[in-house]
């Protein structure tokens, strides 16, 4: 919650691959005053997904009609698929007190940065671009196409970072989600310009090689 009263949007953005699901699950789970938002999708389930707890699984047309009807604070086209967050997932959480999470990609997080500046944007960075090829392999739910298309997507991404408030590097899942948890306290105290520099994007862009 912040001085207003209202909860705080809280982005994570990262290639694909870099840990950002395992994070953001665990940071949530250690932290009762943050939710993940549910997106809007039009992928296919993946097995161990449900409708309306891992996503909003729509039809295209669906998805369609509901950006024709500015339902979405964002939403992007990412691997052939249409992904994205609706007001009503957020409006309501912020509106109680609660902070909500965004784990989304980094089109939608520069969309975000544009329509609320008052949310916060977190880049999570994997430890190599190696390790990042070995974490889509070791999913074992994408096809060696998809992965190839998902690294040339990821060497792009990582261009956004110095645009994002903070970055971490995920080399160790302790530590990231130790230092994600940092950063939402941090501005929870209003303190997010002592955070800017500790976790500056420069920073762990020099450490990840870039
Ligand atoms: P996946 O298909 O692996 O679940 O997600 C693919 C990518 O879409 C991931 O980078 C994920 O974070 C991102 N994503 C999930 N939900 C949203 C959303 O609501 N908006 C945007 N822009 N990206 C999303």
């Amino acid at each position: 919650m912040n001085a207003a009263g209202t909860g705080n949007i809280f982005v994570v953005a990262a290639p694909s691959g870099a840990g950002k699901t395992t994070v953001c699950r665990q940071v949530v789970s250690e932290d009762p005053n943050v939710e993940l938002s549910v997106s809007h999708t039009t992928r296919l389930l993946r097995v161990g997904e449900r409708d309306g707890v891992h996503y909003h699984f729509v039809s295209r047309e669906r998805f369609t009609e509901l950006v024709d009807a500015h339902a979405f604070l964002e939403w992007a086209e990412y691997n052939r698929n249409f992904y994205g967050t609706s007001w009503v997932s957020i409006e309501e959480p912020v509106a109680a007190g609660r902070d909500v999470l965004l784990e989304i990609e980094v089109q939608g997080a520069a969309q975000v940065r544009e329509r609320r500046d008052d949310a916060r944007l977190i880049f999570l960075l994997p430890p190599s671009l190696k390790v990042l090829e070995e974490r889509l392999r070791g999913r074992g739910t994408d096809s060696e196409d998809e992965i190839g298309r998902r690294l040339v997507v990821a060497r792009g991404e990582l261009e956004a970072a110095p645009r994002f408030d903070f970055a971490v590097l995920n080399d160790d899942l302790g530590k990231c989600v130790a230092a994600v948890a940092t950063i939402l306290d941090g501005c929870r105290r209003g303190r997010s310009d002592e955070l800017r520099e500790r976790f500056a994007p420069a920073r762990a862009l020099a450490e990840f090689g870039a």
